[in-house]
């Protein structure tokens, strides 16, 4: 199939804010998806103030989509805990909510989507049940790497996510409002947040090795650790065995696309990866999405590599941040200082928050 204007493979957060920016231009972009509707995809449902601020670039704001309100983080470790404001107020949103809501504007915009699911990309051209070619194709696959262009995976024990939503309860309520909430294990992760429709997401990163020491169960693994954690295993209520229980396999934390060649721009995970600790993967795929959309209409196919480069250069400082405070939420030797530091020292998280954002200076919402 021969399309006239820019073709994008996936339509998460990345591809639809990349549509809509094309769209709006006039260049008829078509979406290639390999599922006709938005799902719900496994995350942990944390809008930061720049992801937000980023949104509204698109006409799309967090609060009219129900989301919920969160201004603090609070922070546990064994039986510490600490507590801080966020530099500015983000949100809890379902990605079931927040990719329709892109989808929906991306069409309204004038963009296209086709039911696709892309195996592979060879010279500038995608293929799947049929063949495709565009003006440009945009990579915007998220999680899920296409033949042809994998991104490298070298960690030896890597980041696996996990994810279960607990129906709204007084007591979640109560204990999460306006709340998120990070719960530090040895080697990964739990974040807490309350959603649009009251339901609480909980989404884990955690080593592999930690799975395998539970005999490969993601529920064998939830117990173990709300045993071992009482704070933890405080907010997993009775009942949630039954909750639908997602995983996603070896996460690449920390890649970065650095070239490309003309006429493919990478998008969103497929451009860079930060450790979700941060809250900022969302924020990632809106910018890059909108930032592709903008070389593309001001330089054409050629403008891929430029792009690529700029976003990689934006991307890598709140990278390494994120990945550096990662190493310490994930040690428990260190766990108990870092909380103490966080309520010692005022601003503190604050600012390691403010620096594990995106900040892009051709966008006029960075
Ligand atoms: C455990 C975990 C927790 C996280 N928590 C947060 C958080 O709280 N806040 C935050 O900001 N970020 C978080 N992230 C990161 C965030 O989920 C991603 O950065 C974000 O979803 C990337 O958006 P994307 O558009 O690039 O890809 P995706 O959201 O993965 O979207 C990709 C799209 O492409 C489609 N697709 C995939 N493969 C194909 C194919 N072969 N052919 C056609 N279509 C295809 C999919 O159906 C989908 O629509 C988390 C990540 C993990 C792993």
């Amino acid at each position: 199939m021969r399309h006239q204007g820019p073709l994008i493979l996936g339509a998460g957060p990345a591809g639809c804010a990349c549509a809509i920016v094309l769209a709006r231009a006039g260049a008829r972009p078509l979406l290639l998806d390999r599922h006709a509707d938005a799902g719900d995809a496994l995350c942990g449902g944390f809008l930061s103030w720049r992801s937000a601020r980023q949104l509204q670039a698109l006409d799309l704001s967090p609060e009219a989509l129900g989301a919920h309100r969160v201004t603090r983080l609070r922070l546990f470790a064994g039986r510490r805990r600490a507590d801080a404001p966020l530099p500015a107020p983000a949100w809890g949103l379902s990605r079931y909510a927040l990719d329709n809501a892109l989808r929906q504007r991306a069409l309204a915009a004038g963009a296209d989507l086709a039911v696709e699911h892309v195996r592979e990309v060879e010279r500038l051209m995608a293929r799947g049940r049929r063949d495709w070619q565009g003006s440009a194709l945009l990579l915007a696959t998220g999680k899920h790497d296409v033949r042809g262009l994998p991104r490298p995976r070298t960690a030896s024990d890597p980041a696996l996510g996990l994810r279960l939503r607990l129906s709204p309860s007084a007591t979640l309520s109560r204990e999460l409002t306006g709340m998120i909430e990070l719960h530090l294990f040895k080697g990964g992760y739990a974040g807490i947040v309350l959603q649009e429709d009251g339901t609480a997401n909980i989404c884990l990163a955690v080593r592999k090795s930690l799975l395998a020491g539970a005999g490969g169960s993601p529920a064998r693994l939830l117990e173990q650790l709300a045993r071992q954690h009482r704070n933890f295993g405080d907010r997993l209520e009775a009942g949630w065995q039954a909750a639908p229980l997602d995983s996603v396999g070896s996460v690449p934390y920390r890649f970065i696309a650095r070239e490309t060649v003309p006429g493919l721009f990478r998008l969103g995970d497929q451009a860079a990866v930060i450790p979700s600790l941060a809250g900022e993967g969302m924020g990632i795929a809106l910018a890059s999405g909108q930032l592709a959309a903008q070389h593309l209409l001001g330089g054409g196919a050629a403008a891929a590599p430029a792009y690529q480069t700029a976003l990689a250069r934006a991307a890598c400082p709140p990278l390494a941040v994120a990945a550096a405070a990662r190493a310490l939420a994930e040690n428990p030797l260190v766990q108990p200082l870092a909380l103490a530091a966080v309520h010692i020292v005022p601003g503190l998280a604050e600012l390691l928050m403010a620096r594990t954002r995106i900040a892009l200076p051709h966008l006029s919402c960075a």
